[in-house]
C-alpha cells in the first residue's frame, strides 16, 4: 500500500480547508506515521545492543522533520556543509552525526571536524593521508565490487564510485591505527528502495563477515556496522511491504551468533530516509487545465520542481483525486506539470476518475526524495512543506519560494577580474 488509510482518514477530511488556507502546492507530511515507523525500527533491532538509526539528511532536509527523528533517539547521516549544519541545528553533536561524504573537500572536513566534530566515514584509503585532523574513530565506507550483486536500482558494485575496495580495506584500517586511531567502524550502502529483506540480512552478514577478518588480520574488534539504507517502501498499490519484523529477527540472530563465536559484537548502525518519511509525505495539487490532444492532460499547479522522481527514474507515484476515491477510474490521463520537458510529468497513462479543473490531486509517497530534490529550472521554483502534527494542527514547516529568492544569487559585490597582460 501507497499512503496508510490512517494518514488518508486524518489528511483528506480537512483537504479543501488546507487547500483554502495554504494554497496548492504543497507537500504535506504525517507526523504520527513518520513516529509511529521509527519506534517500529528502534523496537525491531532492540535485540542488538547499541543499535541506532542515523537519519539519511538528503530524503527530506527540514528542521521540523529532523526535530522528531532527534526525538525519536536518531543520529544524522550527512554528506555536505548544510546538512551538517541542518543537523546541529537541531542538536545533534558529536556521534549523533555520521559524515558519509564522497569526493570531499578539505573544506568540508574542517567543517566536519569543527563545532563538536562527527563520526568521519571515508570513501577512500587515500584519505587517510589527508583528512586535516585524523579523528580517534574512524570509518569506512566498504564496496564489495564483484562479491556483491547490486540490486537493481543501485546498479553493479564495481560501477559504483563509492568506497574502498576489498583488497584495501584492511590496510585502511591498518594505516588509520598507524595514525593514532583506536576505534573503529564500518559502513556500506549497496541497495536502494530494496524490498526483499534477504538483500539486506545478506548486507549485514557481509559486514559481519568483514569484521571477523578485521579482528583475524589485526586484532582490531570493530566498535559499529551500520548496514546503510536503502530499505524500500511500496509506491505501486500491489507492492507488497518490506518485512521489517522478519528482517530484524534474522539480523538480530546473525549478530548474537556473531557474538557467540567471537566474545564481541559490534553495534548495528543503519541510515534510512525513505524507509522512514517516504509514505508519510503526499504532494497536493490543483488541476488548473484539461486538455485533449493526441492524449487526454491533466494540467496541476505543481511541476516536477516539486518532485522530480517520475521523471527521473519513471517512477510511480499513486495519485487520488480528492472526494472521487470511490468512482470508477473511466479516464486515462498523462497527468503534467508546466516544466518545458516533456518527461515534466507525475504519471502517464494512468487511469483515474474524471478530472476537472479545481480538483485537489494528492501524489503519494513524496515524504522522502520529494522536496528534497527539487530544483529552479526554467524559473519553477519548490512548494511549501507542511506538517500534520499528532494533535491534528497543521504548521507550515517551510514557505514556498518566491521570486525573490530566484534571483537572490544576483545580489553580490561586483567583482571584475583584469588579466594582467604578460
Ligand atoms: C541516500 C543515502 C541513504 C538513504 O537512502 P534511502 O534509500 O533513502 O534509505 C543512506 N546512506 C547513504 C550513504 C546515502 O547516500
Amino acid at each position: 500500500m501507497p499512503m496508510s488509510q490512517s494518514f488518508k482518514d486524518r489528511l483528506f477530511p480537512i483537504l479543501p480547508q488546507l487547500a483554502a488556507h495554504y494554497g496548492t502546492p504543497f507537500h504535506i507530511y504525517d507526523e504520527a506515521g513518520i513516529r509511529a515507523t521509527g519506534e517500529e525500527l528502534n523496537k525491531a533491532f532492540s535485540g542488538i545492543p547499541g543499535f541506532r538509526e542515523y537519519y539519511a539528511v538528503k530524503a527530506l532536509p527540514n528542521r521540523s522533520i529532523l526535530e522528531i527523528m532527534y526525538d525519536l533517539g536518531f543520529g544524522f547521516d550527512c554528506s555536505s556543509i548544510p546538512e551538517l549544519i541542518l543537523s546541529r541545528q537541531v542538536g545533534a553533536r558529536g556521534e549523533d552525526i555520521m559524515f558519509t561524504s564522497n569526493n570531499t573537500s578539505l573544506e568540508e572536513y574542517n567543517f566536519a571536524e569543527a563545532d563538536g566534530g562527527c563520526v568521519l566515514n571515508l570513501d577512500d584509503i587515500s584519505l587517510i593521508a589527508k583528512v586535516p585532523q585524523f579523528p580517534d574513530l574512524i570509518s569506512f565506507r566498504y564496496n564489495p565490487g564483484p562479491r556483491r550483486t547490486g540490486n537493481i536500482i543501485i546498479g553493479n558494485p564495481v560501477e559504483a564510485k563509492y568506497g574502498v575496495a576489498h583488497e584495501q580495506l584492511v590496510d585502511a584500517y591498518r594505516l588509520s591505527r598507524e595514525r593514532g586511531t583506536t576505534r573503529f567502524g564500518l559502513h556500506t550502502m549497496v541497495a536502494s528502495n530494496e524490498r526483499d529483506y534477504t538483500y539486506i540480512v545478506e548486507t549485514a552478514r557481509m559486514l559481519l563477515d568483514l569484521t571477523a577478518l578485521v579482528k583475524a588480520e589485526l586484532g582490531i574488534e570493530l566498535e559499529f556496522v551500520n548496514i546503510g539504507g536503502g530499505l524500500g517502501i511500496p509506491y505501486r498499490p500491489e507492492q507488497e511491504a518490506l518485512n521489517l519484523a522478519a528482517m530484524a529477527k534474522e539480523i538480530t540472530a546473525l549478530f548474537d551468533e556473531f557474538r557467540s563465536a567471537n566474545g564481541f559484537a559490534p553495534k548495528m548502525l543503519m541510515e534510512s530516509g525513505r524507509f522512514i518519511t517516504g509514505p508519510h509525505g503526499c504532494l497536493v495539487t490543483t488541476a488548473i487545465n484539461a486538455k485533449q490532444t493526441y492524449r487526454n492532460y491533466v494540467g496541476v499547479d505543481a511541476c516536477m520542481s516539486s518532485l522530480m522522481r517520475p521523471a527521473l527514474y519513471d517512477a510511480y507515484h499513486h495519485i487520488d483525486v480528492l472526494g472521487k476515491e470511490n468512482l470508477p477510474k473511466s479516464e486515462t490521463y498523462d497527468v503534467v506539470g508546466s516544466l518545458c520537458e516533456n518527461n515534466d510529468k507525475f504519471a502517464v497513462q494512468r487511469e483515474l476518475p474524471p478530472i476537472v479543473d479545481g480538483d485537489i490531486l494528492v501524489i503519494h509517497d513524496t515524504g522522502a526524495h520529494g522536496h528534497a530534490m527539487g530544483f529552479q529550472y526554467n524559473g519553477r521554483l519548490r512548494p511549501m512543506e507542511l506538517l500534520l502534527r499528532t494533535d491534528g494542527t497543521v504548521e507550515l514547516i517551510r514557505r514556498a519560494e518566491t521570486v525573490e529568492d530566484y534571483f537572490v544569487t544576483y545580489n553580490f559585490t561586483p567583482d571584475l577580474f583584469v588579466p594582467s597582460g604578460e
